[in-house]
């Protein structure tokens, strides 16, 4: 048996870093005091519907809906922002104080062809600030992101930025899209798209769309002067903050929700240029979905793509995770107090193992090696008569006698080193 077509089971080591990189975002979370939202994985397909949008690639082809055994319709969620904002409406989270800032990881599901690096269960993380529409929510959202990016050393990257207008100055600029594009030799998708959702006609990939778009109009010539102000207002928030950008007027987002700021942060890591995060307003979302008015803004990282990003980078070697010990002995009585000291020192809160298939010394100096571990715990006959032990530094080969009731202050000392 095989795991299903498009998706993959994450093992060891990769597993270990996988932590590690969801530790440390979860960590620059709660510098920016943002808490942790867990919604299900599957919700109402009309969520989905009413939320992302009917006519989104992502409705039309790519979702996992099937009913349940009591006749309902549900969905694997396929995006994290539908869920947030329905619980929001659905727990009143708007009767709190606002801005409400919330983060989620988990998988999402979407029937697409599978390619390198894309599956159909991948798994995501992401930040909804809900209930204010201040250009500084935008700004710290994307600042948020881009600081992930930088915690992991990630050089390679362009931001990309676009305002898409509201509901109000979209709707004529819809209409002067289609104008334009209307007698033009579109692709098939395309032709569809046109009357139900003409913005996406401007990050088409297929055949000829983009050549037919010189001399488009631009979505950020014909918004109001409320969106124009909001826009202006972000990137000077984000050159106060040091940080480059592009600004990209066919960026568009393939979610119907979105409004106002539209990012993504773009990379060559993933081959052609591809997007390793991004996002954008949402403030129609709550009521699209029943619920009162609420803006909203926020992200979603796909945690294989920024992995991925950070081999090409070479930048996943410096968050290896280290073993602090494994110790080594062999005897009836040496093995017994090897578990005894493989105890204590557990117990001190370092990590620690030991051979447990009663293997010979040279097997189990091997399996000290193998394990990444820092130091041997080496407990010979002798060491175990006089209560000592040898402590071996496994990277540069250098041995000490260390007596037991000293193990504990040595490895912290070790430790501490480590972290200059
Ligand atoms: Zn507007
Ligand atoms: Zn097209």
């Amino acid at each position: 048996m095989k795991a299903p077509r498009g998706t993959r089971d994450i093992l060891p080591p990769d597993s270990c870093l996988w932590n590690k990189v969801e530790g440390k975002i979860r960590e620059k979370y709660r510098i920016y005091n943002y808490q942790e939202i867990k919604t299900p994985i599957f919700e109402e397909t009309e969520l989905f519907v009413r939320g992302v949008g009917g006519t989104t690639d992502i409705v039309e082809k790519e979702m996992y809906t099937f009913q349940d055994k009591g006749g309902r319709s549900i969905t694997l969620r396929p995006e994290g922002t539908a869920p947030v904002v329905r619980a929001y409406i659905e727990h009143k989270l708007y009767g709190k104080s606002q801005p409400l800032k919330l983060y989620y990881f988990g998988p999402m599901f979407r029937y697409e062809r599978p390619q390198a690096w894309r599956y159909r269960q991948h798994y995501q993380t992401g930040v909804e600030v809900m209930g204010g529409d201040s250009p500084f929510i935008d700004a710290e959202v994307i600042l948020l992101g881009i600081e992930i990016l930088k915690e992991f050393n990630l050089q390679n990257w362009v931001l990309h930025l676009n305002s898409i207008g509201c509901s109000q100055c979209r709707a004529d600029y819809k209409n002067e899209l289609i104008e334009f594009l209307k007698d033009k030799p579109l692709c098939r998708d395309c032709e569809s798209r046109l009357e139900r959702n003409p913005l996406r006609v401007l990050d088409c990939k297929e055949g000829n769309c983009q050549k037919l778009l010189e001399g488009v109009p631009l979505v950020t010539d014909h918004i109001c002067q409320e969106c124009g102000d909001h826009f202006r207002k972000v990137q000077e928030i984000l050159s106060v903050c040091g940080l480059d950008f592009r600004l990209d007027p066919f960026l568009v987002r393939g979610l119907d929700y979105y409004t106002r700021t539209a990012f993504e942060v773009k990379t060559k890591d993933l081959g052609a240029q591809d997007t390793i995060f991004g996002g954008g307003r949402y403030d129609g979302l709550s009521e699209e979905i029943g619920g009162p008015r609420a803006p909203g803004m926020g992200f979603g990282l796909g945690m294989e793509r920024l992995l991925l990003a950070m081999k090409q980078e070479g930048q996943e070697r410096g968050i290896k995770s280290y073993l602090d010990a494994y110790v080594v002995a062999v005897g009836d009585k040496q093995l017994l107090q090897g578990w005894n000291t493989l105890r204590e020192v557990r117990k001190a809160g370092f990590s620690a193992d030991m051979d447990l298939m009663g293997r010979s010394l040279k097997s189990q100096m091997k399996g000290a090696n193998r394990s990444g571990a820092r130091y041997a715990l080496i407990i010979g006959e002798e060491e175990a008569e006089e209560g000592f032990l040898q402590v071996r530094d496994m990277s540069s080969g250098e041995q000490d006698k260390v007596q037991k009731e000293d193990l504990v202050k040595y490895l912290a000392w070790g430790k501490e080193e480590q972290g200059k």
